[in-house]
C-alpha cells in the first residue's frame, strides 16, 4: 500500500533521503483547559507531554498523540490566552487531516451531535470520504476514513474512544497557496511525489495531492487560493515533516538552503531536533528529527501526567509554574481506576 515507486526518484544519492511524512502540526490555542477537554476527551488522543513553551516559558506546550507518540500523530498547541482570534488564509496550513478507521464517520458524527461539535457535511475527495469539523477555537480540522492494516505503525489510545473509530495519526495537511509552483518544487525536493489533481468539494478551488512515503502523515495537499488570512487563535503555527536521523535531516536542511530558503541552524528540542523554515508562500516549516520521541524522559504509562521541563528550564520549576494556570487532564473512568490500582 506505500508506493516506494512514488519517491523514489529523490532516493538514489542525487538528493536527501525523503521525508516519510509528517512528524508533528502545532497551532495556537485560546483556553488550555478547554483544549485539553476537546483534544483528549472529546477527540479521544492521549496528551503526550505537558510542558512549555521554549521560547516563551509562561505558556504551556500540549502535545497529544496516539498511545505512544509515535511520530505522525501528534497535535500540539500554544495556549496564547491574549493572542486575537486568527483567520485561516494563503501561506497557512489551511486544514489538518487525521486518519480513522473505516466505517467510523457514523461514531464521530454521533459524538459531534451530542457534544456540540461543529461539523460539515461528508466530502468525497481523491475517492476517501473526509468529515470537516472545527475545534473550540475554530481550528479547522477533518477526518479522513481510511483502512488501517494491522501492522500500523500507530497504537490506538482507548482511554475515550473505541479502537473501533480512534484516530491514528495525520492523515495530511492542506496548504493553501496563491501561487503553488515554487512550493510544489519543494515538496518534490522534499521527497514527496505529486499523484493527483481535482477541483475543491467546497470551494471549486484546484487541488493537488503530494504524497510521502507514509503510511502516516503521508499527504500534503496544495490547494491553489488566493484569501487574506492572519495567524491567532484556531490557525495553525507550523508543519513539522518527518527527517529521521540527523543525518537525513542536514541533507534535508541543504537542499532546502540550495532552493534559496532560509533554514535556522539545527535546534534542540528535546523531544527532537529541528530545523525551521518559511517556505516560498510562507508557510512555517520544520524538519524534526524521530528520536529522542516523548518517552525518553517518563515512563510510557504515565506521559503527560506531569509538567515536564527541559533541562535548562528544570532549575526555574517553581516560578515558571507559578506563571502557568492550573488545568486537568480529562480521565475516563476505566483510566483513572487503572491508575489508583497502581
Ligand atoms: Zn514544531
Amino acid at each position: 500500500m506505500t508506493d516506494e515507486s512514488e519517491t523514489a526518484e529523490n532516493g538514489s544519492g542525487d538528493g536527501p533521503t525523503p521525508t516519510p511524512g509528517i512528524h508533528h502540526v502545532t497551532c495556537v490555542t485560546g483556553d488550555p483547559q478547554r483544549n485539553l477537554d476537546f483534544w483528549v476527551d472529546t477527540l479521544g488522543l492521549r496528551l503526550v507531554k505537558r510542558s512549555i513553551n521554549q521560547d516563551d516559558p509562561g505558556t504551556y506546550h500540549f502535545f497529544y498523540g496516539d498511545a505512544e507518540g509515535t511520530p505522525g500523530t501528534s497535535m500540539t498547541f500554544f495556549p496564547w490566552t491574549d493572542l486575537p482570534e486568527g483567520e485561516v488564509g494563503s501561506g497557512q496550513v489551511s486544514r489538518t487531516a487525521f486518519r480513522v478507521p473505516e466505517g467510523s464517520l457514523d461514531f464521530w458524527e454521533d459524538r459531534f451531535d451530542e457534544r456540540g461539535v461543529d461539523y460539515d457535511e461528508r466530502e468525497e475527495r481523491f475517492g476517501e470520504t473526509v468529515l470537516p469539523f472545527r475545534d473550540p477555537d475554530g481550528l479547522p480540522i477533518e477526518l479522513v476514513a481510511v483502512e488501517i492494516p494491522d501492522d500500523d505503525p500507530t497504537t490506538a489510545w482507548t482511554a475515550h474512544v473505541p479502537e473501533s473509530a480512534a484516530i491514528r495519526g495525520f492523515h495530511s495537511v492542506t496548504l493553501w497557496i496563491a501561487d503553488p509552483e515554487r512550493t510544489a518544487r519543494l515538496l518534490r525536493t522534499m521527497g514527496l511525489a505529486e499523484t493527483e489533481s481535482e477541483a475543491d468539494a467546497a470551494t471549486g478551488d484546484e487541488r493537488t495531492r503530494f504524497a510521502a512515503g507514509g503510511p502516516v502523515g503521508k499527504y500534503v495537499d496544495v490547494v491553489e487560493a488566493d484569501r487574506q488570512g492572519r495567524s491567532g487563535r484556531g490557525t495553525v503555527h507550523h508543519v513539522a515533516f518527518q527527517t529521521p536521523t540527523d543525518a537525513d535531516q542536514s541533507a534535508m536542511r541543504d537542499a532546502v538552503a540550495s532552493m534559496g530558503l532560509r533554514p535556522t541552524e539545527q535546534i534542540d528540542r528535546h523531544w527532537f531536533r529541528s530545523v525551521y523554515f518559511r517556505e516560498f508562500a510562507g508557510v512555517l516549516f520544520e524538519l524534526a528529527t524521530a528520536d529522542p520521541g516523548y518517552a525518553s524522559d517518563e515512563p510510557l504509562d504515565e506521559l503527560g501526567e506531569r509538567l515536564v521541563l527541559p533541562g535548562r528550564f528544570e532549575e526555574r520549576r517553581e516560578a515558571i509554574k507559578a506563571g502557568l494556570p492550573d488545568v486537568t487532564v480529562p480521565r475516563s473512568d476505566a483510566e483513572f481506576a487503572a491508575n489508583r490500582a497502581d
